[in-house]
């Protein structure tokens, strides 16, 4: 049945050999496997072929969900919560070393990715993280310093994860065929932190306003945010420069200082 909801983003992976290159970044074979949005189980069952120890997923929509239940009602390591990502505690399901694979809605994709660097407890219980985003939205997270997608995604995204690699694919994979190319992105996490960042709300924070005008030299704004002696206190930091052209251990070290009391 092609039916499909706009709403929750769904576009259907149908193209066998994209497929199979996602699942075969990693080794699936006895490991514990999370799958966010599994949809009509695209990615789910060739995850399965491969073995894993377990597998959770996690699906919105009521009906997908029930056909998931139903198609997997035998296998007794597969995991159905049929729940919004955005209210559910992943932290909670993982599992030792567990791998985070979704092809994701793309109108929440930045903020499950967000999601993922706030788990309370770093390193996680996660040793890879594959997901697919908008292209543009793909690119600005892996945006190097220097390179003109570099901003507040790739900040924050490289706080705690390392990103490993990257592809692009074409929307001749999907059902619907969505207007953009997509990306894959292979996140691995960071174990050792070069910061203490309590918050990563407040490293959002932090870059909110710093990004708020990229034009503008970022002396006014970094104002708003910690005192002028706590300014002082950054090594080598050009209160002329623009919000680009500051490394991302600086915009560390700026929610440090503001979240030191
Ligand atoms: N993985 C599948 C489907 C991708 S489409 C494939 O590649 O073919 C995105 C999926 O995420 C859809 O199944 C959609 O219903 C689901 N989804 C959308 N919003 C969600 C949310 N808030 N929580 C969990 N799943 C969601």
């Amino acid at each position: 049945m092609k039916y499909y909801k706009k709403s929750l983003g769904q576009n259907f992976l149908i193209d066998k050999n994209i497929i199979r290159k996602i699942t075969s970044i990693v080794k699936v074979r006895n490991q514990n496997i999370i799958e966010i949005g599994p949809g009509k189980g695209a990615i789910t069952c060739e995850i399965l072929k491969l073995k894993p120890k377990t597998l959770s997923v996690i699906e919105k929509d009521p009906s997908l969900a029930k056909e998931l239940k139903k198609k997997f009602l035998k296998k007794k390591n597969v995991f159905i919560y049929n729940q919004d990502i955005l209210n559910f505690n992943i932290e909670k399901i993982c599992k030792k070393n567990s791998i985070v694979f979704g092809n994701l809605p793309y109108n929440i994709s930045s903020q499950i990715l967000i999601k993922i660097l706030n788990f309370k407890n770093w390193p996680p219980n996660i040793k890879d993280v594959i997901f697919m985003f908008q292209k543009e939205l793909g690119e600005k997270i892996i945006g190097k310093f220097t390179s003109k997608h570099y901003g507040r995604l790739s900040i924050l995204a490289n706080f705690r994860l390392f990103i490993i690699n990257n592809f692009l694919v074409s929307p001749n994979c999907f059902f619907p065929k969505p207007k953009i190319t997509s990306m894959v992105i292979h996140f691995k996490p960071k174990k050792d932190l070069s910061h203490k960042i309590r918050k990563i709300y407040n490293l959002e924070k932090v870059t909110n306003i710093l990004f708020s005008n990229k034009r503008k030299m970022i002396n006014k704004n970094i104002k708003k945010i910690i005192s002028d002696d706590k300014i002082k206190k950054i090594f080598n930091l050009n209160l002329k420069s623009r919000p680009a052209e500051i490394k991302p251990e600086i915009y560390y070290k700026i929610t440090e200082l503001l979240e030191q009391k």
